[in-house]
């Protein structure tokens, strides 16, 4: 088959839990302390090789803002992956995170490759989620887990390159 192909990703999740953050991580090696909010969604590309193929990754960053919750479906459907994204520090995120699951199950693409990232993962003694609950989460869901943070780069690429690994080749 196809040895370079390109992949719609979306990034879903609560406000705050680090969507942005993880993308600019991903696609610029760079981390700033005061994100700024994403209005609507954001678009970016970074390209990952596996074995001896390339994805090229086509990245949705969305806004989280329930206000901008209709908007969801233009960047999910036909998405080929999707990152749910919550903060450790976060229960309410997490509790987002699960609805998104939710929704994906419902309306996405069936062979989506989703990845749970619970990130800040660098805030230990803020935890409010235990790994091992999103860990249990996930594995009854289809999805894979990963603690990420953005600010140390912790397992950042690893969630990209995961996906890539487990995408349907052509
Ligand atoms: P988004 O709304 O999901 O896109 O979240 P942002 O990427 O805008 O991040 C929200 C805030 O959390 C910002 O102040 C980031 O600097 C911070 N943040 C994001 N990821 C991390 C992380 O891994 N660790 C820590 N300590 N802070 C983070
Ligand atoms: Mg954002």
């Amino acid at each position: 088959g196809n040895k370079n192909m390109n992949a719609k990703l979306v990034l879903l999740g609560d406000v705050g839990a680090g969507k942005s953050s993880l993308v600019l991580r991903f696609v610029k090696g760079q981390f700033i302390e005061f994100q700024e909010s994403t209005i609507g969604a954001a678009f970016f590309s970074q390209t990952v090789a596996v074995n001896d193929a390339t994805v090229k990754f086509e990245i949705w960053d969305t806004a989280g803002q329930e206000r901008y919750h209709s908007l969801a479906p233009m960047y999910y459907r036909g998405a080929a992956a999707a990152i749910i994204v919550y903060d450790i520090t976060n229960q309410a995120s997490f509790d987002r995170a699960k609805k998104w699951v939710q929704e994906l199950q419902a309306q996405g693409n069936p062979n989506m490759v989703m990845a749970l990232a619970g990130n800040k993962a660098d805030l230990l003694d803020a935890r409010k989620v235990a790994a091992e609950e999103a860990q249990t989460y996930a594995e009854e869901n289809g999805l894979f887990f990963m603690e990420t943070s953005a600010k140390t780069a912790s397992n950042v690429n690893d969630v990209f390159s995961e996906i890539a690994k487990r995408l349907p080749r052509l």
